[in-house]
Parts: C-alpha cells; sequence; structure tokens
C-alpha cells in the first residue's frame, strides 16, 4: 500500500480505467452514455479537492458549469457533485458558499440539480450551514450525510423539509468518540437513518455497494409503496456491477457516480487502497507479468 506512490503512471492509469472515466469532459460523457445505455442514470464528479487558492476554486465552478451545460444539451439523466472543499472551503466558508450559490444558479437555469458532497468531520457543521443556505434559494439541491457518524440523527432532524439525501457509509476513517469504528455498527446506523429520513419525508439516494443492506433497503422501499421520486441507489463506477443491474431489474432506479479529471491519481489511489484484489493486479502489472 505504501509503495502505491511509485507505481508509474500509465500501469496506474491502465488499472484505474476502470474507476475513473478519463482525464476529459468528453471521456466522462462517453461513460454516462455507456451507462444510459444500459439502464443506469449518472452523476458527474470532477476529481479534486483542497483547492490551493480562490482563483483555482472559481475556475471548479467554470469547470462544473460547463459540464452540466454539456450534460443538459445531449439529455443525460445524470448531475453534477461536488466536494466543499474544492470550491474552497478551506479558504473560508462564506467563499465556498458564494461559489455553490453561482453553481446553484447557472444549474437552475439548466433545469440541473446539484449535489453538495460530505467530506472529514471537520467540514461537517460548514457543509450542513452551506446546504441549509442553498436550500432556502434553490429546489434543485442535495446534500450527502454519513451513517457512522454519531451526530447524524441530529442532523437529519435538523434538515430543510422535503430534502434530498445521499446517504453513505463515510469514507472518512473518524474517531470512535464521535463514530462508529465497527462495520455492523455502521451498517445498522444506515438502516436506522434510511428509516428515519424516509418517514420524515426526504428523498434519499442509498449510495452503497454492501449486498445485504440495499437488499434490505429495497424491500423497505416498495413495503412503504416508494417510487423513483422517493428513493434510488448509487455506486460507484467499477465497484460492484453485478449488484447495479440486480437492483435495475428488482425496478429501481441506479444511478452511476462516473469521476473524471486531471486530478485521477490521487482518487485512484484511494479507490485501490480499498480493494487488495485490484492491488494484486497493479503489482503484477508493475512487474511486467500481467
Ligand atoms: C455514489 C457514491 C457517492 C459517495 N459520496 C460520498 C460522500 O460524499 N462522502 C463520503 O464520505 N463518502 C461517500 N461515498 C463513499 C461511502 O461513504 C463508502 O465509503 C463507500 O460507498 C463504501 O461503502 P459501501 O456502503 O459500499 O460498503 P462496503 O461494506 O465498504 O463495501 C461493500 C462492497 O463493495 C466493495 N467496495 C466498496 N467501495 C469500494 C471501492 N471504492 N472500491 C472497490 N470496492 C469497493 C467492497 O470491497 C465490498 O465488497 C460515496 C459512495 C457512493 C457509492
Amino acid at each position: 500500500m505504501r509503495t502505491l506512490p511509485l507505481v508509474p503512471t500509465p500501469v496506474m492509469r491502465r488499472l484505474s480505467a476502470r474507476y475513473i472515466a478519463g482525464e476529459t469532459l468528453e471521456e466522462a460523457l462517453a461513460a454516462l452514455e455507456r451507462f444510459r445505455a444500459e439502464g443506469f442514470a449518472g452523476v458527474l464528479d470532477v476529481l479534486g479537492e483542497d483547492v490551493a487558492d480562490e482563483a483555482e476554486a472559481r475556475g471548479v465552478v467554470d469547470t462544473y458549469a460547463a459540464a452540466a451545460a454539456r450534460m443538459e444539451a445531449v439529455g443525460l439523466d445524470a448531475y453534477v457533485s461536488v466536494k466543499p472543499t474544492h470550491l474552497g472551503l478551506r479558504l473560508g466558508e462564506d467563499l465556498a458558499l458564494e461559489l455553490y450559490r453561482e453553481l446553484c444558479r447557472r444549474c437552475q437555469e439548466l433545469g440541473q440539480f446539484v449535489r453538495v458532497e460530505m467530506e472529514d468531520h471537520t467540514t461537517t457543521d460548514a457543509t450542513l450551514r452551506i446546504y441549509a443556505a442553498l436550500r432556502a434559494e434553490f429546489e434543485q439541491v442535495g446534500v450527502v450525510l454519513q451513517s457512522r457518524l454519531f451526530r447524524t440523527p441530529e442532523d437529519i432532524a435538523a434538515l430543510p423539509p422535503s430534502s434530498q439525501v445521499r446517504l453513505v457509509k463515510g469514507i472518512y476513517l473518524e474517531a470512535s468518540s464521535i463514530a462508529h469504528t465497527d462495520p455492523d455498527p455502521i451498517r445498522e446506523a444506515f438502516r436506522t437513518q434510511a428509516a428515519q429520513l424516509l418517514d420524515a419525508g426526504h428523498s434519499v439516494s442509498f449510495a452503497t455497494h454492501d449486498e445485504a443492506l440495499g437488499d434490505g433497503l429495497l424491500a423497505d422501499c416498495k413495503r412503504r409503496g416508494l417510487g423513483p421520486e422517493r428513493y434510488e441507489f448509487q455506486v460507484l463506477m467499477g465497484v460492484q456491477e453485478r449488484l447495479w443491474s440486480k437492483w435495475r431489474d428488482a425496478g429501481a432506479k441506479v444511478r452511476a457516480y462516473v469521476p473524471y479529471g486531471p486530478q485521477w491519481r490521487a482518487y485512484s489511489t484511494r479507490r485501490l487502497r480499498k480493494n487488495p484484489q485490484i492491488l494484486g493486479h497493479v503489482i503484477r502489472a508493475t512487474l511486467g507479468l500481467a
């Protein structure tokens, strides 16, 4: 794992092709088109976080707005999903809010939705404040909540009415003082929070590849008689495709998350760390054995 940064870029590029669409918007649109042909909607992510300065953050708004315009032009059922630190949250909450507002305004003109992603716990309060401010102005905006955090039930209780929430386990490994750290309690919290969100009338995107969890959530939504405007599944490009078809064939809407951009290497390293099987391929390829 520690030697991953030493893997030659062409090898990393080949192995990460499964998890990222490429470096350009054209490659990302091609992936979204491929998924559309198979009956999957899309989410578009421009790889990157923690911008260095305000100019870079403003450039990110333009990149996302251009991507949203292209998705709209080709009639894709897909929208943009943006990390707060990619819009400058670490430089200042006011800046991030201003830039999300600008992006939401440009996407609203296109009839496009914007997802505010969730990063580590140091950003949760600010992200939820930004989301609440945006939601007061825009219909087409949603947020992400992480089931591992102890605070999440209270955050759900404080959400603006009729929110659109992506529920995830949470990719950031948080301390045991503020978060569940074992798989079973994280999964159980996911179930409880999904029910809490649905009971309160919010729309929920279950972003998971946990088959037992997803199957149970699907059965619960069917029991409740809910349609695609109230729930859907979201999955990462390259991860557990068998489940995508299974849930689609069972009648659920499934949305594939397509990341792209020049900063693909850092993202791929994180994905590979999650999946040691793929790491085996990396090692074999690096040694010229693949
Ligand atoms: C569409 C989408 C958007 C997300 N947005 C956010 C966000 O804004 N903030 C946030 O904190 N987290 C986000 N996540 C990540 C999420 O929090 C989890 O870390 C991730 O989904 C893994 O959890 P799981 O529910 O799939 O279950 P797990 O139990 O971790 O995984 C179930 C199975 O899927 C496989 N798997 C899962 N993820 C990967 C992967 N990345 N690569 C290879 N194999 C994998 C596992 O090996 C396992 O077999 C997002 C996830 C998705 C699907």
